[in-house]
């Protein structure tokens, strides 16, 4: 378990975790939860080497992580407007002609 996210402001540490991103999980969690989503003075330290490889569920849930943010769904949204303009422009040229 390699990486643990500290917050210097509070004195406190989260629990160890095998890969960077849980520990990324956890500092948004705690910035939001102590800090209002403030910026303390903290960080995510190694403190050993990472696993050999990661299990394919983890890999999952990691890949889930990321299609929660905002910019995926901001992303999603701006690709769905995008494919609705061209159907409608090519549906417009058609009826044009
Ligand atoms: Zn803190």
């Amino acid at each position: 378990m390699p990486y643990v996210y500290r917050c210097e402001a509070c004195r406190a540490a989260a629990a160890p975790r095998a890969w960077r991103d849980q520990a990324e999980r956890d500092q948004d969690a705690h910035r939001e939860r102590a800090h209002h989503g403030l910026i303390p003075d903290d960080g995510i330290t190694r403190t050993g080497p990472p696993p050999a490889a990661r299990p394919p569920s983890e890999l999952w849930r990691a890949v889930r992580a990321v299609g929660r943010t905002d910019y995926t769904r901001q992303a999603a949204v701006l690709l769905g407007a995008g494919v609705l303009v061209v159907m409608l422009l090519a549906a417009l040229t058609a009826l044009i002609r």
